[in-house]
């Protein structure tokens, strides 16, 4: 059966739901295509249940250093079944107000099922033909599920299947040291899991700067999470009792034996099954939609937003795409993607907050910059609450003063660093941070401090002591 529409968005992730309410609102005829869960990732795999379980995960954790602050507790134990209702109950009420919102929403259709173009202004769905002048993209990611040897011997789980995890694995091994891989780690660790995570690189999330990664793999080891660097041709083995992990490391044993293993390598974009060709629109080599600064792709009418458009991958960057191509569509405001300044937070405890600049690319920029730094040890509501792992740094554009980026890795980090993030778009100079009353005590109280004790970027032609 052939339907036509004014417009139709493919995928319920974090940007299609709010454009379809901008545009039907607007009075277009509006048709939203869902193949799986409505709210997508975030909602059911990504965010939301991960960073619910990262509070259960706290919870054990605080519970066992209960002593510290004074307070009895009996034994701790962790109810694997009653973590996962909690997660189930928190991300279900998150998609089911989605699918509500769409399914009442006036002047829309939801149609559920793949979507597949056939043109580049048609549509199947199943039996369904659906054709619109505009067609919005916004199918999101999976994981990576890399060519390892061995893998195809093994079960394996991935952010996906972790979800349907009620027990407690004896011994979780992670391939990837990266976000997910962490903040997997950390979580489960706390439950109660021997954790080993295998990453191939020499240090964890490489793409941070050097200290960050070492204060973030001390935080770890503390833990006693295991951490296996360097692991060169990653090799996979079933075993009676679960599996071996082949690593090839440096140092250390080269094999890993665990009970369950989890891969968190990446992700890719959903685009391979889309019909893309068919539509002549544009991927690059790894798949991710190609678009313009505004999201419009080589094929006028059709647009890509979110994680497979390849210039996010984060919930608040395909937010931040359904406000793009609402304002510039709707509004005659001409929101662009390079308005926006690099943030996001990892979830691990303490969390890193970070906004802008890694010192890092500040140090390849070749600008000439200043930075802060200072300890959590030397921050007083950390020491307060009995943590003070991780630290903070700022740096500073010498020449214009404006703040150039920032990490903060400590308790509230990933709140604290959104008043770095709103100076920096406000192009603001530094000093009116550093001069700035900020409330006691608060983390964000010491980023005034922090400010006022800039030095020169060592090894910086002109920076002391070069
Ligand atoms: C474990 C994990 C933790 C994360 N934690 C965070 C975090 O803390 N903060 C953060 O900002 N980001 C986090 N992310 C990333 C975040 O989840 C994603 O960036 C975000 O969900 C991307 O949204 P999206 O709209 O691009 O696509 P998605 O949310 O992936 O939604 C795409 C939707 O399209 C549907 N779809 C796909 N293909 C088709 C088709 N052909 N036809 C019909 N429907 C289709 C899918 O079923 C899905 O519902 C995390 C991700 C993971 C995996």
């Amino acid at each position: 059966m052939k339907h036509s529409y004014d417009a139709i968005i493919i995928g319920t992730g974090q940007a299609g739901p709010s454009l379809a309410g901008r545009l039907a609102g607007s009075g277009m005829k509006v048709a939203v295509i869902e193949r799986k869960l409505f709210g997508g990732t975030c909602v059911n795999t990504g965010c939301i249940p991960t960073k619910t379980m990262v509070a259960s995960a706290y919870a054990a954790r605080m519970a066992r250093r209960a002593a510290e602050y004074g307070i009895s507790t009996g034994p701790v134990t962790v109810d694997m079944k009653r973590v996962k209702a909690r997660k189930d109950e928190i991300s279900g009420r998150s998609r089911t107000g989605v699918e509500h919102w769409l399914k009442g929403m006036k002047n829309c259709t939801v149609h559920e099922g793949h979507a597949r173009f056939v043109s580049a202004h048609e549509v199947t769905v199943g039996e369904d033909l659906l054709a619109a002048d505009r067609i919005f993209v916004n199918v999101g990611g999976r994981a990576v599920v890399p060519e390892m040897p061995g893998l195809d011997q093994v079960n394996f789980l991935t952010n996906s299947s972790m979800m349907e995890v009620d027990f407690l694995p004896p011994h979780l091994v992670i391939v990837g040291g990266s976000y997910i891989g962490l903040e997997f780690g950390q979580m489960f660790r706390r439950f109660g899991s021997e954790v080993t995570i295998v990453e191939m690189a020499p240090r964890l999330i490489h793409r941070e700067d050097e200290d960050v990664s070492v204060a973030i793999h001390d935080i770890l080891e503390a833990e006693g999470i295991h951490l296996r660097l360097n692991a060169k041709c990653i090799r996979i083995a079933k075993r009676d009792d679960g599996v071996a992990v082949g690593v090839d490391c440096v140092d250390g044993d080269p094999e890993v034996h665990g009970s369950h293993l989890l891969l968190a390598v990446g992700r890719r974009p959903n685009t391979d099954d889309l019909g893309l060709e068919e539509a002549g629109v544009l991927g690059d080599k790894r798949g991710y939609i190609v678009v313009d600064d505004e999201l419009r792709t080589n094929v006028p009418g059709i647009w890509a937003l979110g994680d497979c458009n390849g210039k996010g991958g984060f919930t608040h960057t395909a937010y931040n795409d359904f406000e793009i191509v609402a304002a510039n569509l709707l509004d005659n405001d001409p929101r662009r993607v390079s308005d926006r300044i690099t943030a996001y937070a990892l979830y691990i405890d303490p969390p890193l907050g970070r906004a802008g600049m890694t010192e890092t690319e500040v140090r390849n920029s070749g600008k000439h910059a200043l930075i802060g730094t200072r300890p959590m040890t030397r921050v007083g509501r950390a020491i307060e609450k009995g943590e003070t792992q991780g630290f903070m740094k700022i740096l500073v554009d010498a020449d214009s003063k404006q703040i150039l980026g920032a990490s903060i890795l400590g308790t509230s980090g990933d709140e604290a660093i959104h008043t770095i993030l709103d100076m920096m778009y406000a192009r603001a100079p530094y000093t009116v941070m550093q001069r700035a009353m900020h409330i006691h005590p608060t983390v964000s109280e010491l980023l005034p401090t922090v400010l006022g004790e800039l030095k020169p970027l060592a090894g910086q032609i002109g920076a002391s002591g070069t």
